[in-house]
């Protein structure tokens, strides 16, 4: 049978998932490194002038089986792992990192970047971008430096490539190993129908049948933590999860060596720090600016906290409990709590939220804004639970294919992310895009939603309209290829339309009786948008001062990784009872790649800018037609091809300011 990968790509861009057999990825793999590297050659050999079109652009073209097997490879050992997958992601990672290290250490071909760079030739808009991006990139490797320094900095990074792929296998692996398994006669008091149908269906699963079984993933532990009334069982369940990657694994040596050779590399490349050295490439530019921000955040949310572990302590003495408040205690009380003030149960609200519907209600708020339309096709799928999508435009053209994957499951790891499985480009005629959006839902009938998952979905789907509607030429500014502060803004701002009373009309109905979701529900539901926000705002803002703690200078010689933990939020006097969204040995997304490294903060940067944006379409109505084609003309079609503040501006007019946020989350 011959690899699908070494065919060119069917004209709407899916790739043959139904004829991908697992050998195929080494040898197209193989192949793909060695056909970019005789393009590279080519490219550095050209006995002409280096210009735009010979260097930046042959650069941007090469590498085309590789990304073809790339896209699927790195999208599935995500969504679709098996044994034979990981091994072959830990040997790839680092020779595709050593791969990459070896055409930007290329001195001669980094000559031609730098001679295209000094030419007096006045590139415009897109041009002059790719080429900024693509200097940067090799200037960013280490191309300006030494021999034995470049050595070293590409040495690192194929090092960090591999510890930090084996950082998240270890945490998936003691995420899938930590079971609290129940019996039917167990105490699962406190437990609602839908959360132990959710455990029973994952005992099945895990060849347990009528037991229940909870994890420490995310959507099985949160409502576990609201629900169960035994406070053991609650403690006992937080301790798994906070012992993750120190649990059957050991992430703690590997985090030590990561920082040190981040700090190492950073100190190669004449910075400060890991910190600097990453935000130098990011829309904040300095971690001062990032700590300015998380300062100012920072303040109001800890009286909001303290206010609220009052409330909470009062809530447990009035029930009768002579303990003190801990951290597995929020969210049970927090419940208690939000049901008491709000009378809103999570169990009220879920069955006006089929996954179905508001799959739909997402569609077409995306219609109302951009006049798109997503209609089901047939076509090979990895999973038979993905759903696949044509998107065409207003006048019938085609926007490209979307794929949605709902379900959670052991080869999926945990969270909920967009990806492509090819980004729109125009250079060698339009490549529509194919988007992807992985969600981990527990899998069962009806699969009703509660609120986060409802926000989790119109969340990756504004991530996936980003990458659906981009309208540049270059594949590496398409889409989702913008500074990292900058990336989720189209996501975060399409949460705030899942929660407006016109669209959950739409959406929001009874799952059994089509009863479209009462007023009063509506009205509680946005009423208590800001409860809580104490907590949400202090174990994020926590985690990201954690995040710079690592990469900031002091980081490499942390010893004691818990001590060191506990200094950082001694030094931001944080609540005891209250921990960072995630302690250091299960934050992925600071260890299990480079990318989110000092970067957890990106989040609440690009909520600044989702709140002051999303005021922007309040003004003027949340469908207006000039605010939504002006967002789509400015920020979704442009992708990395404009500088961020610039493309903010060009929407709103001017710049972006953080009030917004701060009234948003009731911390004003
Ligand atoms: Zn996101």
């Amino acid at each position: 049978m011959t690899n699908p990968f070494l065919e060119p790509l069917a004209a709407n861009g899916l790739p043959s998932f139904d004829r991908i057999e697992l050998p195929h990825y080494r040898e197209a793999f193989e192949q793909g490194i060695s056909q970019q590297e005789q393009e590279i050659a080519a490219i550095r050999d050209n006995p002409g002038e280096a210009n735009f079109h010979n260097t930046i652009e042959a650069l941007e073209r090469s590498g085309a089986l590789l990304r073809r097997v790339g896209d699927v490879f790195w999208n599935l050992t995500s969504s679709d792992t098996n044994d034979e997958l990981q091994a072959l992601e830990l040997e790839m990672s680092a020779t595709m990192a050593a791969h990459s290290s070896r055409i930007y250490a290329d001195a001669a071909l980094f000559t031609r970047v730098q001679a295209v760079m000094d030419s007096n030739v006045t590139f415009m808009g897109e041009q002059q971008q790719l080429l900024e991006e693509t200097h940067q990139r090799f200037v960013r490797a280490g191309a300006q430096l030494a021999d034995n320094e470049r050595q070293r900095v590409s040495d690192i990074t194929e090092r960090l490539a591999n510890l930090t792929t084996q950082f998240g296998q270890n945490v998936l692996k003691d995420t899938n190993d930590f079971q609290l398994v129940l019996d039917q006669g167990d105490d699962v008091s406190g437990l609602p129908e839908f959360v132990l149908g959710a455990a029973k269906a994952e005992a099945e699963q895990r060849g347990q049948p009528g037991k229940y079984v909870f994890t420490i993933s995310r959507s099985s532990i949160t409502p576990f933590l609201q629900y169960a009334d035994n406070r053991e069982l609650r403690e006992k369940m937080y301790k798994a999860y906070t012992n993750c990657g120190v649990a059957s694994v050991d992430n703690r040596p590997i985090i030590q060596e990561i920082v040190k050779l981040r700090t190492e590399r950073a100190d190669l490349m004449g910075y400060a720090s890991h910190a600097d050295f990453m935000l130098d490439d990011r829309m904040a530019k300095t971690p001062g600016a990032v700590r300015n921000l998380l300062d100012q955040i920072w303040e109001p949310a800890q009286k909001k906290v303290a206010q609220e572990a009052e409330d909470l302590q009062a809530l447990i003495q009035e029930d009768g409990g002579n303990f003190n408040l801990e951290a597995w205690d929020w969210w049970y009380y927090t419940e208690k709590l939000r049901k008491a003030r709000f009378d809103l149960d999570e169990e009220d609200v879920k069955p006006y939220f089929p996954l179905n519907q508001v799959r739909d209600g997402a569609f077409n708020v995306a219609k109302r804004l951009y006049g798109i339309t997503f209609t089901p096709c047939d076509v090979p799928v990895y999973h038979p639970d993905v759903e696949a999508y044509e998107v065409n435009d207003s006048d019938g053209s085609k926007v490209g294919l979307f794929l949605f994957d709902f379900f959670m499951r052991p080869s999926k790891r945990g969270g909920a992310w967009m990806s492509a499985f090819r980004e729109q480009s125009a250079l060698d005629g339009h490549e529509t895009p194919v988007i992807v959006n992985c969600c981990n839902f527990p899998k069962s009938d009806p699969c009703l939603l509660g609120m986060d998952e409802v926000r989790t979905l119109f969340h990756e789907f504004g991530h996936g309209l980003h990458g659906l509607l981009s309208k540049v030429t270059y594949r590496s500014l398409s889409g989702t290829s913008v500074k990292q502060d900058f990336v989720e803004l189209p996501s975060q701002i399409m949460e705030h339309w899942a929660m407006e009373p016109e669209v959950l009309k739409d959406y929001a109905r009874h799952h059994e009786t089509g009863e479209t979701i009462p007023v009063d529900i509506v009205e509680k539901l946005r009423a208590s948008d800001t409860f809580n926000q104490g907590f949400a705002t202090t174990e994020y803002v926590a985690a990201c001062y954690l995040d710079l703690a690592w990469h900031e200078p002091g980081g490499d010689d942390a010893g004691d990784i818990g001590k060191f933990e506990r200094k950082a939020m001694e030094d931001i006097h944080k609540i005891r009872t209250v921990d960072p969204r995630y302690w250091s040995s299960y934050f992925l997304h600071i260890f299990s790649g480079d990318h989110y490294s000092a970067g957890y903060y990106v989040y609440i940067w690009a909520e600044v800018l989702d709140a002051d944006g999303y005021d922007a379409f309040k003004e003027k109505g949340i469908f207006d037609e000039a605010t939504a084609n002006a967002f789509r003309k400015h920020v979704l079609e442009v992708g990395g091809s404009v500088e961020p503040m610039e493309a903010y501006q060009n929407f709103r007019g001017r710049e972006p300011s953080v009030e917004p946020l701060l009234k948003k989350r009731g911390l004003a």
